[in-house]
Parts: structure tokens; C-alpha cells; sequence
């Protein structure tokens, strides 16, 4: 009953970085898009930095970026830039992110 969890796992463990880890380039926590949204992005702008086209071509259910390094594919040029969850389940957007005070945007 658990082979689809277990099967998901195992190929995140694998791969590059989860939500909530810190981005190699910048620090940033990553946060994840759903695949959805992805091909959104992917439909403005095809160069994706913080995620290996090795692991685009996969077709997961979430895909941790980063929202510093991919901060323009998150949509901040956008008057609403697209929707990602936090580390902690937190559903925002580039824009409420980079308005924080607390991020070193
Ligand atoms: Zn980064």
C-alpha cells in the first residue's frame, strides 16, 4: 500500500534539493511548484536555473526552485507571479516573498 510513496521518495532522495533546503548558489530556502505551474513557466520562459533538466524531464508532482536564483521564471516581473509552497506549507507567491523584510532579495 505504500509502493507509490515509497517509489516518489526514493527518487527525491536521489536527485537534487527539497523544499526548505538551502539553494547552493544563494542560500535562499527552496520552495516547491506543483507540475502544473511548471509547465506554466516553462510556457514563458524555458530556461529554468535552480532546477537540472535532467529532473524537469521527469514529470514529478513538485519541484523544489529556487525564488532567488529563479526569482524572474517565479513571475516577479508579473503584476502576480505564480503560486509555490514554503518549507512550512505556505502558499505565496515571488511577490510576498521579496516583500519581507527578512529576505535578502
Ligand atoms: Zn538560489
Amino acid at each position: 500500500m505504500y509502493t507509490n510513496n515509497l517509489l516518489i521518495r526514493k527518487v527525491d532522495m536521489t536527485r537534487y534539493l527539497k523544499v526548505g533546503d538551502s539553494c547552493k548558489v544563494c542560500s535562499t530556502p527552496r520552495v516547491d511548484i506543483i507540475h502544473q505551474t511548471l509547465l506554466e513557466i516553462l510556457e514563458l520562459r524555458p530556461s529554468i536555473k535552480s532546477i537540472p533538466e535532467s529532473v524537469l524531464a521527469k514529470g514529478k508532482d513538485f519541484y523544489a526552485i529556487c525564488p532567488c536564483c529563479d526569482a524572474y521564471a517565479l513571475g516577479i516581473e508579473l503584476s502576480t507571479g505564480f503560486p509555490f509552497t514554503e518549507a512550512d506549507g505556505n502558499i505565496t507567491n515571488i511577490q510576498e516573498l521579496t516583500s519581507r523584510s527578512d529576505w535578502g532579495y
